[in-house]
């Protein structure tokens, strides 16, 4: 026993060993492990770290660059931005210059032809007064004096003033006021449904603004704004109505300024056109109130402005007339010829040369003015230009205006007011010759001429 006891005691003796070994090294190898895996631990980490630190420097440098081409970009991006606008300005000085230009030669031509046109008139007159004096008293040498003394043609007689007065107690006139000017008259065929007596009748003519109240002025000058056709008509014929039924509450006359002797009272009816507005639908209806056919690129009346009047002088004889109309000239005589103008184009043209006019015998010139023309709608085509005057814008009113052509004046125009907010003061005239278009074809009067005074 005492054997086997000790077999057993020597093999657990062993065995404890060997587990004591087997633990040990258990123990080792784990604390090795452990080291190990710290180690690689570490590693992995400062792997990482570097790896993060590698990324981070490579992604700064990525934005550094990007940064930096984008700065190049934006650069360079400015300088084409600069070349262009510099291009840009370039080509529009260049533009503008060549308008200029091509504008200037325009007018260079406009002026030359003017000029010939002036040469021509002045050379025939010249000949005709030399031919004249040959017949009569021999050649005068003196050339000037026949040009001065042609230039001097504008009547200075400025026609009588239109005046508008009481009638009865209930008249619709409270006061006696001075109108306007009436510096020119018409004879026209005397209208078959009027009582008049005679076969012709004299008229004289003024703006038909006078006539209307403020409302209806406003009306009128806004009407053809509004619609085409029909609605132009019916505003324009409502005005006529409401007018003649005014003008039998007053009473109107004529008289000259100086004396107070003689007055002609005028006929309680009047004929009138008004137009401050047009509008042209489409290109193929040229004519504003689509009355008309002309030619490709003609105007016509109704392309013009107009606001003239005319009354029927209620006068007992020759001699009365006559104190009040000294000297009528037919303005169809030459020299006192109305100047005609049938083209929008022809009174812009007058305006471009900045062509002198006289009125009561004041120096102006022909002032451009650019009317806005929007959608079809377009201003009336009118005559503007500066006064060299000492009197009273109204004192101008109605009188006519005389448009310097070669060595002559000749009447085109009647004054009906001033442009408003403009720096210095600017009158607005219509073209007689359309507007007496106008009112003859509107009213169908017959052998209708105009006459200036002298
Ligand atoms: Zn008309
Ligand atoms: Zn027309």
């Amino acid at each position: 026993m005492a054997d086997h006891e000790k077999r057993v005691k020597q093999q657990l003796n062993e065995l404890k060993e060997e587990t004591n070994t087997r633990i040990e090294e258990h123990k080792r190898e784990v604390e090795q492990q452990t080291i190990h895996h710290e180690e690689a631990t570490e590693k992995r980490i400062t792997a990482h770290e570097k790896e993060t630190e590698k990324r981070i420097t490579a992604h700064e440098k990525e934005t550094e660059r990007r940064l930096a081409d984008d700065k190049k970009e934006s650069e360079q991006r400015q300088a084409q931005h600069k070349e262009e606008t510099k291009n840009r300005i370039q080509n529009f000085q260049d533009e503008s210059d060549s308008r200029r230009e091509s504008f200037q030669k325009e007018i260079d031509q406009i002026r030359t032809l003017a000029g010939d046109q002036a040469k021509q008139l002045a050379t025939k007159g010249l000949e005709e007064e030399l031919t004249n004096l040959n017949g009569t008293k021999g050649i005068d040498d003196d050339d000037g004096d026949l040009l001065t003394s042609s230039l001097e043609n504008v009547p200075n007689f400025e026609g009588p003033l239109v005046y508008r007065g009481i009638v009865g107690e209930d008249s619709a006139c409270t006061e006696d006021l001075k109108l306007v000017t009436s510096a020119l008259s018409v004879i026209a065929d005397t209208p078959s449904q009027t009582d008049f007596n005679s076969e012709k009748t004299i008229y004289c003519i003024m703006p038909a603004h006078v006539l209307f109240t403020d409302e209806q002025r406003d009306k009128g000058a806004e009407a053809d704004k509004s619609r085409w056709g029909k609605e132009v008509g019916a505003t324009i014929r409502t005005i006529r109505e409401k007018v003649s039924q005014q003008l039998k509450g007053c009473m109107h006359w004529v008289q000259l300024e100086t004396t107070n002797d003689t007055k002609i009272d005028l006929r309680q009816s009047a004929m009138f056109c008004y137009r401050h507005w047009s509008y042209q639908p489409d290109e193929e209806i040229p004519c504003p109130e689509g009355k008309c056919t002309m030619q490709y690129g003609q105007t016509c009346h109704h392309m013009f402005m107009n606001d003239v009047a005319i009354l029927p002088l209620r006068y007992q004889d020759d001699v009365e007339l006559s104190k009040l109309f000294p000297k009528p000239v037919s303005i169809a005589d030459p020299g006192t010829q109305l100047f005609k103008i049938t083209h929008v184009a022809h009174l812009k043209s007058l305006h471009i040369q900045e062509r002198p006019v006289k009125v009561q015998g004041f120096d102006g010139t022909l002032i451009l003015q650019n009317h806005e023309d929007r959608q079809g709608i377009r201003y009336g085509a009118n005559i503007t230009f500066s006064l060299d005057a000492r009197k009273p814008q109204e004192h101008f009113i109605g009188a006519l205006v005389y448009l310097k052509v070669g060595n002559t004046f000749q009447p085109f125009g009647m004054v009906t007011g001033t442009l408003m907010e403009t720096s210095q003061v600017i009158f607005q005239a219509i073209v007689l010759s359309e507007a007496l278009k106008d009112l003859k074809s509107d009213f169908d009067l017959v052998g209708l001429k105009p006459y200036a005074f002298s």
